[in-house]
């Protein structure tokens, strides 16, 4: 036996350890989301993720500011997301704007922007203080244990989904890995919220394989961040020249580099911006992870010498997480296009949205598999379509619907494809939710679901 040669596996069977009515693969914001939405529609879920937390990007991979959830001039994304933001403000772990700062003006901007709470598509000078929200990872990890256990869904952790079981084109559950050896989960709909499409690919389902940068998200304490901002707004010229040079020792950023968080003296790094991966891929994933931290102990080296509130900075942890964009994407009854959302289209079947854009119910379903709905990062979009429509609150709002849909089919008795976006619209906003179906006023109405 050899590199490239197969080893043959011996055929056996797997016990059958959890049987629900909606199974979710993914416990990331999507998942959590469409888990609580079908528990709160009757159903009994069970929820499988394989770490040892919820939260998927948002808490392990330490992408601490929701956004893309407000058009302008409305809070567009509401929901499972704004009820985490108010759960995780109530104990101090999430901080957002007050609503009369949520405006354009130096003022807000400078109080603001340091916690990154501005739209960041904008093009105005300053760029305007929106609904966003920074929060503490763990806040995140806590808030959902409560939502989650609150809602009562089975929670199953450390249980690594690796295949579905399909009998006659239909998915009638899951095979996940875990230290008791393989176990099988059933269910009459299960949802993929893995966000690398890993059950919708296994099932048969179509997909594209996309790719974005990806980082190793980090977090530096004992920074003194007043004493930088100062720096920033005081000595621009100075800042300008030492800010240019820590973005290249790191290698990649957005325009802030870093951003406060709820806890004091400690500050998140969404860099550095890293491509040539596949992140699908063990070999490039462990690159990917090596590099990123050889860049980290670089920046924190250089900004210790040189950047005014930086003199004892230090790394607090690296996101545990590998922060990845963008991998597998489904191709489902409607594939999401760059100008259905830079267009700002409403769809006739719209059951979520985002900062301005919407999403139509067809683009969470694969063509070829019944019983299976998707929700999240790897919904049925183009890859420059996705890159404009993957945060986090737009993940969650498409979640929410995903699970209250999974509920209607079963209710019903239907499959996922012959239920009612209207009925699923309506649902999401009994539940507090704004699933979008009625447009803001700068949509661009498209009124047939085909
Ligand atoms: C570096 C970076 C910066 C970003 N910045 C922002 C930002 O500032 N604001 C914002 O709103 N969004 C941001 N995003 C986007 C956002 O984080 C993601 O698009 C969003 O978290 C996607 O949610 P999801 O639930 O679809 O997927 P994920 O968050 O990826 O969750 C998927 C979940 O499924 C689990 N899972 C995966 N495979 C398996 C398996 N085989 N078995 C069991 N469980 C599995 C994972 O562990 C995870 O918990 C950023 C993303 C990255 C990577």
């Amino acid at each position: 036996m050899d590199i490239g040669q197969a080893v043959q596996e011996s055929a056996g069977s797997v016990p059958v350890v959890a049987k629900s009515d909606v199974v979710v693969v993914g416990g990331g914001p999507a998942g959590f989301s469409a888990a609580i939405a079908a528990r709160r529609e009757g159903c009994s879920v069970t929820l499988i993720e394989r770490y040892p937390y919820l939260g998927g990007l948002a808490s392990g991979g330490m992408v601490l500011v929701l956004d893309d959830m407000n058009n302008g001039y409305e809070v567009t994304v509401t929901g499972t997301c704004m009820e985490m933001i108010e759960r995780m403000a109530r104990v101090g772990t999430c901080v957002y704007p007050p609503k009369e700062d949520q405006r354009q003006g130096w003022d807000v901007h400078k109080k603001w922007a340091p916690w990154g709470l501005f739209d960041f598509r904008s093009s105005s000078k300053p760029m305007p203080i929106v609904m966003a929200a920074a929060f503490d990872p763990d806040g995140w990890k806590r808030a959902s244990n409560e939502m989650i256990s609150e809602a009562g869904v089975d929670v199953r952790l450390h249980s690594w989904f690796s295949k579905a079981i399909v009998r006659d084109g239909a998915i009638k559950g899951v095979i996940c890995e875990t230290k008791a050896g393989r176990q099988a989960i059933l269910g009459d709909v299960i949802i993929d919220t893995s966000g690398d499409l890993d059950v919708a690919a296994a099932a048969g389902a179509r997909f594209t394989e996309g790719a974005y940068m990806i980082t190793t998200v980090f977090r530096l304490g004992g920074v003194d961040a007043e004493e930088a901002e100062r720096f920033r707004y005081e000595e621009p010229e100075a800042f300008a020249i030492l800010d240019k040079q820590a973005k290249k020792v790191i290698g990649g950023s957005w325009d802030r580099w870093w951003l406060k968080t709820p806890l004091p003296g400690i500050i998140w790094c969404n860099c550095p911006h890293m491509t040539g991966y596949d992140a699908m891929k063990v070999e490039d994933q462990t690159r990917a992870d090596f590099e990123g931290r050889k860049r980290i102990y670089a920046l924190v080296e250089f900004v210790r010498a040189k950047m005014p509130g930086f003199k004892n900075a230090h790394v607090i942890d690296v996101a545990p997480q590998l922060g990845v964009r963008q991998t597998r994407l489904l191709q489902g009854e409607y594939v999401v296009t760059k100008d259905d959302v830079n267009n700002r289209v409403h769809f006739a079947d719209t059951v979520a949205r985002g900062r301005d854009y919407y999403t139509p119910y067809r683009s969470m379903l694969p063509q070829d598999i019944e019983g299976l709905i998707v929700a999240g990062r790897h919904y049925s979009a183009t890859e420059s379509a996705q890159k404009l429509s993957r945060e986090i609150p737009p993940c969650m709002s498409m979640g929410q619907s995903a699970g209250v849909a999974a509920a209607l089919a079963l209710s019903g008795g239907i499959a996922l494809r012959k239920v009612d976006p209207k009925a699923i619209c309506a649902r999401v906003r009994a539940q507090g939710g704004d699933p979008g179906d009625q447009p803001s006023a700068n949509a661009t109405l498209m009124e047939t679901a085909a």
